[in-house]
This record gives structure tokens, C-alpha cells and sequence, in this order.
């Protein structure tokens, strides 16, 4: 009981780094990275995992699957998100007004063409961040 509290409130470290106010989703070695840089939030990457696993259990946290070796996660509460994800560093950004949200005539209509009713989707689009084409840029 004693150990699960304390793992619990270092759990408050990993929800606030995944409540920044940028919606990206992070995978727990970039948590473990970003807590790690300053010495009073360090915690072990077993701690971290352990904090996602249970924050996930408790409905707090979302883990996503990315088509990455890797799980992402965000706050539930941050609801549905498209990503884009970048190929050379693995970032993964959302493409807020998913185009399925905004053109619900076009899923409509793909509906009544394929007899299908859409319950959820899942778009993942690949290719490369601001970041990544811009160092790539100077490479060259
Ligand atoms: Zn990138
Ligand atoms: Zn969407």
C-alpha cells in the first residue's frame, strides 16, 4: 500500500509532462527524458512505464498505437486525434480538424456507397517533421 502511494504521486510527474499545453502524444523513454532532465523530477524509466500502465488502467491515460515499435500516450481527456508521425525522429503530431470531423458529407457518402456504418477511424499519416526536413536541409 505504502509503495503503490509513493508510486502514485510521482505519477503527478508523468501526467504533468503529458499535460503541456502542445497535444502530442509521447512515448515513456521521451517522458523518462524529459523528467530526467532536471535533477528534483529524475525518476527510473520502471517507474515511469509502471506510472503509464497504471495511469492507463485508471482511464487517465490514453495509449496509442502508432504503427511505432513504441506505444504513445496522451490524457483521455484530450479526446480524439489524427496524427501525423515523423519517419527519421518519431514525433507525433496531431492534424487537428481531422478531415473526417470535417467533412461528415463525405463520410456520409462513402457510408451509403460501401453500406458500411463508421463507428471509429484511425488516420496515420507518415513522413517528415518541420524539424527533420530542416536539418535534412542543411545537410545538403
Ligand atoms: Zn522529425
Ligand atoms: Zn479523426
Amino acid at each position: 500500500m505504502e509503495l503503490s502511494l509513493k508510486i502514485l504521486a510521482r505519477c503527478d510527474l508523468v501526467l504533468s509532462v503529458l499535460n503541456q499545453p502542445e497535444i502530442r502524444p509521447k512515448t515513456a523513454r521521451e517522458i523518462f527524458y524529459q523528467l530526467r532532465s532536471d535533477s528534483a523530477t529524475a525518476m527510473g524509466f520502471t517507474t515511469v512505464s509502471r506510472c503509464l500502465k497504471r495511469l492507463t488502467e485508471l482511464g487517465i491515460v490514453t495509449a496509442i498505437d502508432l504503427g511505432k515499435h513504441e506505444a504513445y500516450y496522451e490524457l483521455a481527456a484530450k479526446g480524439h486525434h489524427d496524427y501525423m508521425i515523423c519517419d527519421s525522429c518519431g514525433s507525433a503530431t496531431p492534424v487537428l480538424g481531422c478531415p473526417f470531423h470535417v467533412h461528415r458529407e463525405k463520410v456520409a457518402e462513402i457510408e451509403m456507397k460501401y453500406k458500411f456504418e463508421i463507428r471509429e477511424h484511425k488516420l496515420l499519416v507518415f513522413g517528415n517533421c518541420i524539424t527533420c526536413s530542416d536539418t535534412q536541409k542543411d545537410a545538403q
